[in-house]
């Protein structure tokens, strides 16, 4: 089976060790890197075919920098982690092409629109380099919401309104995961197309600000959207020591909120410092899967591994979109 890993934070990570720890980097997404949880061979000893990376750009970097980070990372991306040996997906041809091909799949994302600095001509740019989902906040406000973290929980600004609505245009997907409630309703309110929540889980297994509550969860899946079950052991359980059936208890609620075809993966490796019990890397991803093969058939399993993030993106894909969409709709 295939797996779809709908977010992690390899890009930030390769940039914090070149830019703030002022390291050199060795190609280490193919040296197998033991500071890294996502390279290369982990993601095919995890049997990962398809992996997100998100361009996040944190707090501590100036809000005059924002751009220039987020291309800091598209660069590492192409030189770190793109080659030869991999395909990266622009669009619904790609996907396709990734479908029939045993090569691994790479999906630029950002992770909060930081990076535009609330420009349209700079989302224009990142979209041109690639960038195929994106996620409107990080936990703080900016210009386009409030995220989670931000204590007056308002929803999305103008501006918000006006990037949501150029990202349906692009036909970019939509992540939710880390905007405040508020804003959570707005996107559903007016987005044309379904969304999702690439790395979050259940707030009635778990009650934390970044999980998901039974209502948000029945609105994705009524919306068509997509929701991507998260390895952050912070978001699975609150006891010392999570393990992976902790992780299924997440799962087994977004079954019984009749989510099972809107299950996917979204691990958040290397963004993450503490990890699951025996899902400490990409690398282990098989042994979540064994777990869920003990509990679920094939068919739905195969659906939270890929099928169910095929079916959301093919949505969200409409026309094949290597290149920019001229025409305004
Ligand atoms: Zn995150």
């Amino acid at each position: 089976m295939r797996i779809i890993d709908g977010h992690c934070d390899l890009l930030w990570r390769l940039w914090t060790k070149k830019y703030v720890e002022k390291g050199t980097l060795d190609r280490p997404f193919y040296k197998n890197a033991d500071w890294l949880m996502v390279t290369k061979e982990k993601l095919k000893e995890g049997g990962v075919g398809l992996q997100a990376c998100a361009i996040y750009i944190s707090e501590e970097v100036a809000r005059t920098r924002a751009f220039l980070t987020a291309l800091e990372m598209v660069d590492l991306f192409y030189t770190e982690v793109v080659s030869d040996e991999v395909m990266v997906i622009r669009g619904r041809k790609d996907l396709e092409e990734w479908e029939k091909s045993n090569r691994l799949g790479l999906i630029l994302t950002m992770e909060g629109v930081e990076g535009t600095e609330g420009d349209f001509l700079k989302l224009h740019t990142l979209y041109h380099l690639g960038v195929r989902w994106v996620g409107l906040t990080h936990n703080p406000a900016n210009l386009v919401a409030d995220g989670v973290g931000e204590a007056r929980g308002a929803g999305l600004s103008q501006l918000g309104r006006e990037f949501v609505q150029e990202l349906n245009r692009l036909q970019v997907a939509i992540d939710v995961s880390h905007l405040s409630e508020r804003g959570f309703w707005d996107v559903l309110e007016i987005s044309s197309q379904p969304v999702f929540a690439s790395h979050s889980n259940a707030k009635s297994i778990l009650p934390h600000r970044r999980n998901l509550s039974d209502v948000q969860i029945s609105a994705l899946v009524s919306a068509g959207g997509l929701i991507g079950l998260t390895y952050a052991p912070h978001f699975t359980a609150a006891t010392e020591k999570v393990t992976i059936d902790d992780l299924l208890r997440h799962v087994e609620h977004y079954c019984s909120l009749g989510a099972e075809k809107h299950i996917g993966l979204g691990s958040d490796f290397d963004g993450i410092s503490k990890t699951i019990e025996g899902l400490e890397h990409s690398g282990k991803t098989a042994a979540l899967v064994e777990k869920l093969l003990r509990h679920y058939d094939e068919k739905l399993v195969e659906g939270f591994l890929y099928r169910n993030y095929l079916e959301y993106l093919k949505k969200i894909w409409i026309d094949d979109h290597r290149y920019f969409r001229c025409e305004k709709s």
